[in-house]
């Protein structure tokens, strides 16, 4: 099920899109929210093209990316991969939809994509054992995780290398019915493919990260783990575009501008 989280510029309700996501023009209209309601349907229905799309999930509480998941990833930035998950957080009022500009703040020069699978959390869960990870997602989605590679370097912290506001574009839909064990993620900027690896090539994979992170703090409905980024990552300027598409979700595509 591709769930849509949309506006039609009065309220904001959810729906599910009609028939192969590929070729869907529709979403039929749920009511409430899938993350504490069951998926039931309206029997409205409502044409793509007359929605906006907004980010599938707003995090309750946290967005936790973790770094350097991908082995070539972190050779490319000349890091040794990590013995344990390298876990940092984002702040919620990172996260925009698709088609939201990335805003490029004015203290950094050096602005990056990472094109990355999104993990969300579907119940209240701590200490959960790897065999029992699938019992508490809810379902995928794609996300842009933004850094200001600069201040990355610079800072000991990553607050505001991540935290940006803009820095976690999240979508287009809520996946959940998806094997994330072996995913192609693309990255295209300005159309030019600059990232195209899989999620197979991950160190700690999506179970094993929801064991760890959940052995530290309790994981609440609606946080989205970002699973680390492919190899590839580069500079976005203004007026480029970023689309990152994952096989079996769709594509976060969006702009880039100054922030003023
Ligand atoms: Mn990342």
């Amino acid at each position: 099920m591709h769930i849509a989280r949309f506006t039609t510029d009065d309220d904001i309700r959810f729906g599910v899109l009609v028939g192969e996501p590929d070729r869907a023009t529709e979403l039929a209209v749920i009511s409430g929210d899938p993350l504490y309601t069951p998926v039931r349907l309206t029997g409205e229905r409502v044409l793509l093209e007359d929605v906006r799309l907004l980010a599938p999930v707003i995090p309750r509480s946290k967005v936790v990316g973790v770094g350097r998941n991908y082995a070539a990833h972190a050779a490319e930035m000349g890091n040794e991969v990590p013995a344990e998950p390298l876990v940092f957080l984002k702040p919620n009022t990172s996260v925009v939809g698709p088609g939201d500009p990335i805003q490029l703040p004015a203290q950094s020069a050096e602005v990056h994509y990472e094109g990355e699978l999104a993990v969300v959390i579907g119940r209240v869960c701590r200490d959960v054992p790897r065999e029992r990870a699938g019992e508490v997602v809810l379902g995928y989605t794609v996300a842009n995780d933004v850094t200001a590679r600069d201040l990355q370097k610079k800072d000991g912290q990553w607050w505001r290398a991540k935290g940006f506001d803009t820095f976690c574009p999240l979508g287009p839909y809520l996946v959940t019915d998806l094997d994330p064990a072996d995913l192609r993620v693309v990255t295209r900027r300005d159309g030019e493919v600059v990232q195209d690896g899989r999620t197979s090539s991950m160190i700690f994979d999506v179970p094993g990260l929801v064991a760890y992170i959940s052995s530290v703090m309790t994981l609440l409905p609606g946080d989205v783990i970002l699973t680390g980024t492919p190899e590839g990552v580069g500079p976005i300027v203004e007026g480029q575009r970023v689309e990152i598409e994952i096989e079996g979700i769709g594509t976060l595509s969006n702009p880039v501008v100054r922030r003023r």
